[in-house]
């Protein structure tokens, strides 16, 4: 599926509702959350709607490396030195809320509000 009409990232990607963004290419968008866990929190989302990890496929494995790829840039383009973390939750009992594969990368200093 390219855009799910209910779903809020997808808003995003299309400049639908509004986001501080860090980071936009062809593949990606990568933005603040809105409810920050750690001084730097940014979300590293691709602009094609994937619900989740479970739905990944042998084909999106060049976005999923360049997600990767994409995160310590943006940390260090942040001003953050000194390490960050990266996590995705995949499905209701790992604690996804929002149902567009996102990546978490958070960094700054400790102690944080979660995680
Ligand atoms: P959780 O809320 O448990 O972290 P997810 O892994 O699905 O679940 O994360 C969704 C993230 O999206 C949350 O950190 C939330 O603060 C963030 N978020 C929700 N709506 C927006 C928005 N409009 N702009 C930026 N971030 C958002």
């Amino acid at each position: 599926m390219s855009a799910d009409p209910n779903c809020i990232f997808c808003k995003i990607v299309a400049g639908q509702i509004p986001a501080k963004k860090v980071h936009e290419d062809d593949l990606v968008v990568a933005f603040h959350d809105i409810a920050p866990w750690a001084p730097v929190h940014v979300l590293i989302i691709p602009k094609r709607h994937i619900a989740s990890m479970t739905e990944v496929t042998e084909a999106d494995a060049a976005l999923l490396g360049h997600m990767n790829v994409l995160a310590p840039r943006l940390m260090a383009q942040l001003g953050v030195t000194d390490g960050f973390r990266q996590v995705i939750n995949t499905g209701r009992d790992g604690g996804q809320e929002v149902f567009l594969l996102h990546m978490h990368v958070m960094g700054g200093p400790r102690p944080w509000a979660k995680g």
